[in-house]
């Protein structure tokens, strides 16, 4: 999918999410008419025609507040007030998610016996449901990313924006200083050389004359080399097909390892799994009451062994328990530094021949966690690991914190490793999949035009 699809396909949204508040009052006037076409008692009537009083209320606040945040698209109070669109157009779809649950438990009260039919009916409102569901899920995704990734927009994107206002032709003093500001941005070595000589080759951006033109042409580059690299890429974790599903997590100390995994755990207990934590990294001090205390948050289990112990054995401990106690995620936190490296590179590759040994297919996934403010430093670190370990992913934590969120592009480009999730902050809610798509969408918002 070329860029300017994407920004289409948001700005298509964008207009349906403003047309839906104003088409409220129709799904409003039917979910009366659906109340009043069931026999309801008079009671629970008047309790709904209530709720639905209350919802127009919330629905009317949605419609300002989506309308201001799209007029100050550019001022840095943009975050706070699409939060606050956010909120607003959650209890608008929840408006419309009440209205439809209404139908199964009516039904399921009121004919119980008659199960056959009704269970196909159900089955049908809840794929609307599940529908609907998922419109919420990609909305909150789509808000997430706008932003986590608000500092990188304003670093990089102003940094272009400053770029181009300065511009006069597209001749070799342009490309210069294209190359340093990408450089600058963590795009990497590699991919500016890329965008750059294919730039140069671009007649397009000969002929491209304004700010906007240029600025295009050099977008839709970078994220055609972007998806280029990515071909053949799986951001999928990979799932066991039966038995525990075992996810090793390796990285330097500070990347973000233990909180990622306190975050991960709690998204699939909120799945229904059945979570437990192993706390091989016994060599920290703290770190093992560290993971504790995500265990206790997220009200998962959690295996840990005495400090400065052999992490293989908590890691045996726990993938014992896993298999005989059927969980069905193991997430293994590990150590960042021993005393050198080579130290830590064979006590990983211990780690991950018990696990082997106990479940061969394990470790379904070994993710190396990256923190993103770390730059170009970060993708030397990778590539160590890469080297060291089977590395089948990314997480790519910090998005929130840095203003050069090329780094996302550097990681695919030399490192061909797929980005898994990205962290966007500290809380438990802050780890969102990789979508390469609203990264693109929310790094360049603001500077692509698609007109
Ligand atoms: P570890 O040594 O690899 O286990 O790293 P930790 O999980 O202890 O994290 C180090 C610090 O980074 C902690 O203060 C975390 O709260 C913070 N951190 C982790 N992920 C993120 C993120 O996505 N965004 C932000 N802003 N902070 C994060
Ligand atoms: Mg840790």
């Amino acid at each position: 999918m070329g860029l300017f699809d994407i920004f289409r396909r948001h700005r298509k949204k964008d207009e349906k999410k403003q047309s839906e508040s104003a088409s409220v009052s129709v799904v409003e006037s039917l979910s009366e008419q659906f109340l009043s076409s069931v026999s309801l008692s008079q009671a629970s009537a008047a309790e709904a025609s209530d709720q639905s009083q209350e919802h127009s209320e919330s629905v009317n606040s949605t419609s300002v507040a989506v309308s201001t945040s799209f007029s100050t698209e550019t001022s840095e109070s943009v975050a706070g007030q699409s939060l606050n669109s956010e909120s607003n157009s959650v209890s608008l779809s929840q408006t419309q998610s009440t209205t439809e649950s209404v139908a199964p438990s009516v039904s399921e009260s009121a004919l119980e016996s008659e199960s056959q039919s009704n269970s196909a009916n159900t089955q049908e409102t809840a794929a609307e449901q599940k529908d609907e569901d998922q419109e919420d899920a990609n909305q909150t995704v789509e808000k997430k990313y706008d932003a986590g990734l608000a500092k990188s927009r304003h670093g990089f994107g102003a940094r272009l924006n400053r770029f181009l206002a300065n511009f006069r032709h597209v001749d070799e003093d342009f490309f210069d200083d294209l190359e340093d500001l990408l450089i600058e941005s963590d795009v990497g070595v590699d991919m500016t050389t890329q965008l750059s000589d294919e730039l140069r080759d671009e007649v397009k951006l000969q002929n491209a004359k304004t700010k906007q033109e240029v600025s295009n042409v050099i977008i839709e580059k970078m994220v055609d080399l972007y998806e280029k690299a990515g071909k053949g890429e799986n951001s999928a974790i990979n799932f066991a097909k039966e038995g525990p599903t075992v996810i090793m997590f390796v990285g330097v100390n500070g990347a973000g390892k233990t909180t990622t995994i306190g975050k991960m755990a709690a998204m699939y207990k909120r799945q229904g799994k059945k979570v437990i934590l192993a706390a091989a990294d016994t060599f920290r001090a703290g770190a093992t009451e560290q993971l504790d205390v995500w265990a206790k948050r997220d009200g998962v289990d959690i295996v840990t062994g005495p400090e400065n112990g052999d992490p293989a054995a908590v890691v045996y401990d726990a993938v014992k328990k896993a298999q005989s106690e059927n969980y069905d995620i193991l997430l293994v936190d590990t150590a960042g530094r021993l005393q050198n490296k080579v130290n830590l590179m064979k006590e990983l590759a211990k780690m991950k021949r018990v696990l082997t040994r106990e479940i061969p297919a394990a470790p379904h996934e070994v993710l190396l966690v990256v923190d993103a403010t770390t730059g170009q430093n970060a993708l030397s670190q990778a590539k160590l690991f890469k080297q060291n370990t089977d590395v089948t992913g990314i997480i790519l934590t910090k998005l929130d914190g840095t203003a050069r969120g090329g780094i996302v592009l550097a990681i695919r480009n030399e490192l061909h490793l797929p980005v898994k999730y990205v962290g966007l902050g500290e809380k438990v809610d802050d780890l969102q999949a990789f979508n390469a798509e609203e990264f693109v969408y929310g790094l360049f918002k603001g500077l692509v035009t698609t007109n």
